[in-house]
């Protein structure tokens, strides 16, 4: 596909429309259709084989997206995730994982791959060597997530890929935190790229999907599974989708932005002890994230100081919301040791580094002025030696 020539924003927009051929309208027709005619010829048309038209028109689009040669799409990210994964693993077969996934993915590997035979390592920390160890004779992938939830950690795109062709394993990548905007692990030689739809792609914060994007030969392999798995999305879903992705390119360079100005802003803050943010020079992945993503995203992570409390901070936000999810336009922010990172107990948290006071930051697109003025007047009132006061 010739698509990596198109620029992002005009792949959003344009490519993989669905034509109005009868009245020429401006945007592609929804086709609800769940049965369509048989004609005697190869076209099956069926939503759970990912063949309608507003499927294909989405399918096309998310591949322009990854620069990849195909796509697919999901009822949800855990749907894109557990088809892939299943498509390149049997009984007996190993996969390496980073040691930080999102909670659902580590959710599937502890508690479902035994019942099918699959062997699974995690690696204890990001770099390459951390992998390379693990890897075992029956290893067939290798899975990684960057950035990393919740403390923005960064894996080496390029290495994980020159790994994966030299022990001859397929490398997947979660990369809902980038978004295709700010990542497309396929130019460093990454086999397998994935999304949580839900996130950016949809960004309104009112879709449940999910996408994978690969080679021709990987996608037919996934397809294959997906038919039987049966993860496949509704029309309208992928519409509405589609509708989405065409300001998914200003979204989201709008959020890189936003959430630039609040890590400045917190960092230095005297509430605030740490933050953590790729774009910030202090963080440890700084250059690595400069050196493969194009932006740095809207995601960042900050410890508010003892001296605030936490949860109370929280509570007095006026225009933030507490919310479990994220990559919306609207900003949210939430406590990962008391959602995402729960099950983990305290002790394996601070090992990760996600301390009681860590708040993670899911920075939308309102005016940054706004969202300090909000920041602000909450700290006010949860400041030690003053009693909160209740909104
Ligand atoms: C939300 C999320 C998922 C799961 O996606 P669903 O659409 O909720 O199934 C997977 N990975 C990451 C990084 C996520 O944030």
């Amino acid at each position: 596909m010739q698509q990596k020539k198109i620029g992002l924003n005009t792949i959003c927009t344009h490519v993989g429309e669905v034509k109005d051929e009868q009245f020429k309208g401006a945007v592609s027709p929804l086709y609800m259709s769940s049965s369509y005619a048989f004609e005697d010829v190869d076209v099956k048309r069926y939503p759970r084989y990912f063949n309608t038209p507003n499927q294909e028109a989405l399918c096309k689009k998310i591949a322009a997206l990854e620069h990849t040669q195909a796509g697919l799409i999901f009822g949800s990210g855990m749907a894109a995730i557990t088809t892939s994964l299943m498509a390149f693993l049997r009984a007996g077969d190993h996969v390496v994982l980073q040691q930080v996934l999102y909670g659902g993915t580590y959710n599937l590997v502890v508690e479902e791959f035994d019942k099918f035979g699959i062997e699974y390592s995690f690696t204890h920390g990001w770099a390459p060597e951390d992998f390379e160890k693990k890897i075992r004779s029956n290893t067939k992938v290798i899975y990684i997530e960057t950035p990393s939830n919740p403390l923005l950690t960064i894996t080496d795109l390029d290495a994980i890929g020159k790994l994966a062709k030299k022990h001859g394993l397929i490398s997947m990548i979660d990369n809902t935190f980038a978004s295709p905007v700010n990542q497309n692990p396929i130019d460093f030689g990454i086999d397998v790229v994935i999304h949580s739809a839900t996130k950016y792609m949809g960004g309104h914060s009112d879709i449940l999907a999910g996408a994978v994007a690969s080679s021709e030969e990987n996608i037919n392999r996934i397809f294959a599974l997906a038919k039987n798995f049966g993860g496949s999305l509704s029309d309208y879903t992928v519409w509405l989708l589609e509708r989405s992705l065409k300001t998914m390119g200003l979204r989201v360079k709008a959020q890189n932005a936003n959430a630039q100005h609040m890590a400045e802003y917190l960092f230095g803050h005297k509430a605030v002890t740490r933050v953590y943010y790729p774009g910030l020079k202090s963080h440890p992945d700084h250059e690595l994230a400069k050196s493969q993503m194009n932006g740095f995203g809207g995601m960042l992570s900050f410890e508010l100081h003892e001296d605030y409390d936490a949860t109370q901070f929280q509570k007095e936000l006026q225009l933030i919301k507490p919310s479990m999810s994220l990559a919306g336009v609207e900003s949210t922010m939430l406590s990962p040791t008391k959602t995402s990172h729960a099950l983990l107990g305290a002790e394996e948290r601070a090992k990760q580094g996600i301390l009681d006071g860590l708040i993670r930051f899911s920075v939308g697109i309102e005016e940054p002025e706004d969202l300090i003025a909000d920041i602000e007047q909450a700290l006010e009132k949860v400041r030690l030696g003053r009693v909160a006061t209740t909104s």
